[in-house]
């Protein structure tokens, strides 16, 4: 049976902004961090290389090779020029992989900034321990909490394709754990992933579903420099969207099956450091990507959930 929108529902798909607009009365913005942490992906903990497509400078504006600025001077620099209200998005590398006083001077440090409303914590599904779910349970008691889970794919064949260290149960125990405490979750994925068909996109979708995640961030697959996938694609065994209208079709068969109430924190991938993309070159801006997938789901007569079997 077809979901049908409700009239408060302002857009085709569930805008992150428009449901900050409901929550807080006004625009909610996310100041990108890079807080100086590491991954275990990395540095032989649970792997080494990191995960193929990954080279964190191309995406988070503060992430380095060396030293980001302190906290401070980057929460300073991604507030608007006009009053606003802010969630500290801890963002670069794993963001939950530290000892427990460090990670709890961290999100206070952000937390001590009047504007600053709520946390959104960027991690992996398999770097929570119980005292750390101890301590995120504790900031989603006294402020508005994210945590965002790398899920990518809901393809064990395709995670280890990719290097990700970690299966589709681990990240389904996290999201159980993390509910369990009372915790918003964002789940990540990449549409266009080597091997992947929309099928298979189509049941990537389909376990963020069945797991009552109340955020997703869509991607598309990016090559970007220093990345060990750099090297795949100049070997020749990385298609990639070449453009927009060819990524389209797969991002609105996605947000057709996606429940309703599922928060879309965004709808492309976006390398802030243009120097480090190798492919593919979009010349739209994420207000024109947002303006063309509005535009194919009225065209289409379709919008989020319209296929959801929920
Ligand atoms: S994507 Fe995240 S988990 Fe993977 S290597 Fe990069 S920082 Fe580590």
């Amino acid at each position: 049976m077809n979901h049908v929108l409700k009239r408060e529902e302002p857009g085709w798909y569930h805008r992150l902004g428009d449901y900050f607009r409901k929550q807080f009365g006004q625009p909610v913005y996310k100041i990108p961090l890079d807080a100086g942490f590491s991954c275990p992906n990395r540095d032989g903990t649970i792997g080494t290389g990191g995960c193929r497509y990954c080279h964190n400078p191309s995406f988070s504006p503060f992430s380095r090779e060396d030293q980001p600025p302190a906290l401070s001077e980057q929460l300073q620099k991604g507030k608007k020029k006009k009053p606003a209200l802010y969630l500290a998005y801890f963002q670069s590398y794993t963001n939950t992989y530290a000892s427990l006083h460090k990670l709890k001077e961290l999100y206070d440090q952000a937390l001590a900034v009047p504007e600053v409303i709520g946390l959104s914590i960027a991690t992996r599904p398999d770097c929570l321990s119980p005292a750390i779910l101890d301590l995120l349970e504790d900031y989603a008691n006294r402020c508005h909490l994210w945590v965002e889970f790398g899920l990518q794919s809901a393809h064990d064949k395709t995670l280890k394709r990719i290097n990700r260290g970690h299966s589709v149960s681990d990240f389904v125990r996290a999201v159980t754990l993390t509910h369990e405490r009372g915790i918003r979750i964002c789940a990540h994925v990449i549409i266009g992933l080597p091997g992947e068909t929309a099928a298979m996109y189509a049941e990537t979708v389909d376990l963020i579903n069945k797991n009552g995640i109340e955020g997703i961030k869509f991607h598309h697959l990016q090559v970007v420099r220093n990345s060990p996938l750099a090297e795949d694609y100049t070997a020749g065994d990385v298609p990639v969207f070449v453009s927009l209208a060819r990524y389209l079709p797969h991002l609105c068969d996605c947000l057709e099956l996606l429940n309703p109430s599922t928060v879309v924190h965004r709808l492309a991938s976006q390398a802030t450091n243009a120097a480090l993309l190798i492919a593919p070159h979009w010349p739209e801006s994420p207000g024109q990507i947002a303006a063309t997938v509005t535009g194919e789901l009225i065209k289409r007569g379709t919008h989020q959930g319209s296929r959801f079997n929920g």
